[in-house]
């Protein structure tokens, strides 16, 4: 295992709100070469008692926090960036309630601080290439003693109708550094599932599916494999080549999160849920996983 990004360095590198607000500029603004309004070359300095940075020469203000999830908020940054790495830190998700205990701020703003953490993650920038497996699951509801997820597809939902479908993509690695991105959407039917499928698996590339209909006609920009979990076959295909068994395990772990750290998903805030999963994921065996996120806020 690599080195963690330990608290010690956090501790060091962050110790007030004037570091933090200093690497909210260079992360928003360190590409700027000269003032926009001047154009001298000198560097800004920081306005005290304000969280703005301004041209020596004509007194252009910066404020580096605007468009940020920092914008316009009361909590000090020093406590933001310590949010931000307790989420990074925890395994199956950081729940408003560990914040607010962590914190000291009230359970309001520790659920609208982690809804804004979230909104920083980026879920679908790549397309996918190679070997990659496709599957849809159901997420959420109350009922925690259902099992068998799958069958949600021979059950016209009706028993689900408390459980949202999430389809997941994942481009697999023999290096481990396989990664994924998932969607909530509102139904698992072909047209709905299709349309994402073109947009991030390059054509060519080898899928691996479950015997779902919707993925039916794929075979003709795809090199298509199908276990037949109903027949109750989990691998298949010459060598053994086909199977959803990394996305099965990262939907274990999206579940474990949900069941356990989150009390209630709602359905409306589920996508930045599976943002967080895909992030945790994808970002395993990162050990700057603070820095990843917090480089977040330069794009
Ligand atoms: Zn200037």
């Amino acid at each position: 295992m690599k080195n963690k990004y330990t608290i010690k360095q956090f501790r060091e590198e962050y110790p007030n709100d004037e570091a933090c607000l200093d690497k909210i500029f260079r992360l928003t603004h360190g590409n700027m070469t000269e003032c926009p309004k001047c154009g001298c070359t000198k560097s800004f300095v920081r306005v005290k008692t304000r969280q703005c940075y301004q041209c020596p020469s004509c007194y252009y203000q910066i404020y580096p926090c605007a468009g940020t999830v920092f914008h316009r908020t009361r909590v000090p940054l020093t406590y933001w960036f310590f949010a931000i790495f307790l989420f990074t830190i925890s395994k199956n998700g950081l729940s408003a309630c560990e914040l607010q205990r962590h914190l000291g701020v009230t359970y309001k703003t520790a659920f609208r601080m982690l809804k804004q953490i979230r909104t920083l993650i980026n879920n679908d920038e790549t397309i996918m290439s190679g070997v990659i497996e496709l599957d849809e699951t159901y997420v959420g509801g109350k009922n925690k003693n259902r099992h068998k997820d799958k069958k949600v597809k021979n059950s016209q939902g009706r028993a689900y109708k408390d459980k949202a479908p999430v389809f997941g993509i994942l481009e697999r690695s023999e290096e481990g550094t396989s990664r994924v991105i998932a969607y909530t959407v509102p139904d698992v039917k072909s047209q709905t599932l299709k349309p994402l499928i073109y947009d991030k698996v390059e054509a060519g590339s080898a899928i691996m599916t479950d015997e779902w209909n919707s993925y039916t006609g794929l075979n003709k920009d795809y090199d298509h494999g199908i276990c037949f979990h109903g027949r109750g076959n989990y691998v298949s295909g010459e060598n053994n080549e086909v199977y959803t068994n990394g996305l099965e395990n990262f939907w274990s772990t999206v579940k474990r999160g949900i069941n356990g750290s989150y009390v209630h998903v709602s359905k409306k805030y589920l996508q930045l849920y599976m943002n967080e999963f895909v992030f945790r994921y994808n970002q395993r065996n990162s050990p700057e996983m603070f820095n990843d996120l917090i480089n977040c806020l330069a794009s």
